[in-house]
């Protein structure tokens, strides 16, 4: 119980100075926890010791968490690659989602909402380094998809997400080429709402927070490395 109260603590700690360094109120900076493979009770713990926002990857695992946890304040935000024969239990579960990556799931993520929920609040992932590997819309391709996720009626469109490539340099940072899309995206008058940066994780917060990030995935920095 300590040990997590001390990790928040310091995860805040680094949140607050990334910020201070960047002339920005650490307020606008929300703390998402990642829980993937992490075991029940810590994540209890992270829970009861305050934090209420909690990301997950893996569909299955993440829905018997949220049936078995007592955790009923608690945001879940799903953060891994969806397949679309899984948008309608995340629709049903999930309060955000930040790896939308194609119109299709899209879609079917606003015909499965409830609509006596509110609206799914979505990220779009931008695969900034166009990477073969990763997921995430193509920067060419990202407009037109946020255009088109902007009009689905059960889905709120929030912002952009992104994992950059693990190398980079500081003069040619992913997280500043992420906040330039954005801003030019938020010209669009159906898009001047958008007010989320999904970027950071333990090992390159401070890079993301100074470029402008609004919610840091934080995962290693909290919980320790993962159980399998
Ligand atoms: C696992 C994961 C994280 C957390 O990574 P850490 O390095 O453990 O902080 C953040 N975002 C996504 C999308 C992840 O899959």
């Amino acid at each position: 119980m300590h040990k997590i109260q001390d990790r928040i603590t310091q995860v805040n700690i680094r949140i607050k100075n990334a910020a201070s360094n960047a002339g920005r109120n650490p307020q606008a900076i929300t703390l998402l926890a990642v829980s993937k493979r992490q075991p029940n009770p810590l994540i209890q713990a992270a829970y009861d010791a305050g934090l209420r926002d909690f990301g997950e990857n893996y569909l299955q695992e993440a829905v018997e968490k949220i049936a078995v946890l007592a955790m009923p304040e608690a945001r879940w935000h799903f953060i891994g690659p969806i397949q679309s024969n899984k948008t309608r239990a995340i629709a049903e579960h999930f309060q955000w989602v930040h790896s939308v990556d194609r119109l299709k799931i899209a879609q079917r993520l606003s015909e499965q909402r409830s609509p006596a929920l509110p609206p799914l609040q979505i990220c779009l992932q931008v695969n900034i380094d166009n990477e073969d590997t990763k997921s995430g819309v193509k920067v060419t391709e990202l407009e037109t998809l946020a255009l088109a996720v902007a009009e689905l009626p059960h889905l709120q469109l929030r912002g952009l997400m992104t994992i950059p490539a693990t190398q980079y340099t500081a003069h040619n940072s992913p997280f500043v080429r992420l906040q330039t899309l954005f801003e030019r995206l938020k010209k669009h008058p159906q898009l001047a709402n958008m007010d989320t940066l999904s970027m950071g994780m333990s090992g390159d917060m401070e890079d993301a927070i100074a470029a402008g990030s609004t919610q840091v995935r934080i995962g290693t920095a909290l919980f320790g490395e993962r159980t399998h």
